[in-house]
């Protein structure tokens, strides 16, 4: 007979091609699927080859040679976006940011101090910070929570060690360090700080900066990440942590960041940002627009800011969506949302309240397409009950 098509949830009918409304939209995940057309278009210049025999040692010959390779092009890429200094600069790579924020977080917790390092942070933050550094439940540092509790507390005897994501996840917003003075240090998670998603205002120049490929290109699933570090006592004992961790990053991974960097370079990185930011600026306007008509949610706004990359200034166009359910009887904005058929991530998960939902704008045409429907549907509902 005839093969059974198995179709996934969104659609039915004999050959999977009959949209079904009951789908819901999936915005959970960061998964950055939206660069995905610019590498359909640049398939050819994008590939790359390994075969059998290439590069099995652990040190091997050219192994060196990519990797610098690889410094160059991330220190070109910088200069070229503007976004970041790396003059004098060490640079570490990573499996990911992800390896990189508790090597840092180790790093900067080795000075001499009898009691454990606090680890800090600016509500609503990306949760990951409070999960590793809970999850290796080490001597040397312990999570603190909220950073505007240690502003003052130079006579507290405790280091202070605070991450700052910026532009924010989940809410876009560009952040400084909440604690200074001496007795603290900053971890600056730069994953979003790119022209897709933000005005580059000017280069940053912290001690500590943390860069990935995921939010960068796209390519999540290669795992690179990469840390910009003035001190060089902190680039060892970042470097000395990847080591023992996983004996630094897999060549194949550097080979393929690489060759993903020559593209992005290409006309001085003009096609590439021109298509990131395009392609998040009309998903934002879509959704300002749709939204612009609620009553019963609302949605971050952020300052535009002169970007000296696009040499304009720009609206700002963040990976996700800060929604708020406004109306008293939402407070459970989260499953007012799901009821809706619109999965995103609950609020608290970010030490936000439940009347928050962050809505991933960063998964591929297909999936924001479906969160705007949903949207819409919502909003004309709105409309017909008042
Ligand atoms: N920092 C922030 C703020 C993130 O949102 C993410 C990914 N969601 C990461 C770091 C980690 O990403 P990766 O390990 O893929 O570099």
């Amino acid at each position: 007979g005839k093969p059974v098509c198995e179709c996934n949830t969104c659609f039915g009918g004999p050959d999977c091609s009959l949209f079904s409304p009951d789908c819901a939209a999936d915005v959970d995940s960061g998964n950055p699927l939206f660069l995905e057309p610019f590498w359909m278009q640049n398939a050819a210049s994008s590939a790359v080859l390994v075969a059998g025999w290439h590069r099995m040692g652990y040190q091997v010959n050219d192994q060196a040679h990519i990797s610098t390779e690889l410094e160059k092009h991330i220190r070109k890429l910088h200069s070229v976006v503007g976004n970041a200094v790396t003059e004098k600069r060490f640079i570490v790579f990573g499996a990911g940011s992800s390896q990189l924020l508790n090597a840092a977080v180790h790093a900067l917790s080795q000075d001499k101090s009898t009691s454990p390092a606090g680890v800090v942070v600016t509500f609503p933050f990306y949760p990951a910070y409070k999960e590793q550094t809970e999850f290796f439940r080490s001597n040397d540092y312990k999570f603190l929570g909220d950073a505007a509790l240690w502003k003052n507390a130079s006579d507290a005897n405790v280091n202070i060690i605070e991450f700052v994501t910026s532009p924010n996840n989940p809410d876009g917003q560009l952040m400084k360090a909440a604690v200074q003075g001496d007795y603290a240090k900053a971890i600056y998670d730069h994953a979003y700080f790119w022209p897709h998603f933000t005005a580059i205002p000017a280069p940053a120049d912290e001690d500590l900066m943390i860069f990935t490929l995921s939010k960068l290109t796209g390519h999540a699933g290669s795992r690179f990440g990469w840390a910009l570090l003035k001190n060089e006592t902190v680039y060892q004992r970042m470097a000395a942590y990847v080591y023992e961790n996983s004996v630094g990053v897999s060549q194949d991974t550097q080979l393929v960041a690489l060759k993903l960097l020559q593209v992005v370079l290409q006309g001085n990185g003009g096609d590439f940002f021109d298509f990131g930011s395009t392609t998040m600026r009309s998903r934002w306007e879509t959704l300002r627009e749709a939204l612009s008509v609620s009553n019963r949610f609302s949605i971050q706004e952020i300052e535009p800011q002169y970007c000296s990359f696009f040499r304009q200034v720009r609206v700002t166009s963040p990976a996700f969506a800060w929604l708020k359910c406004k109306r008293d009887e939402d407070e459970d904005c989260y499953t007012v949302l799901k009821t809706a058929g619109i999965i995103g991530r609950q609020g608290t998960a970010f030490g936000g309240g439940s009347r928050y939902v962050r809505l991933s704008l960063i998964k591929t045409q297909d999936d924001f397409d479906l969160l705007m429907r949903k949207i819409n549907a919502l909003v004309s509902d709105e409309r017909v009950d008042s």
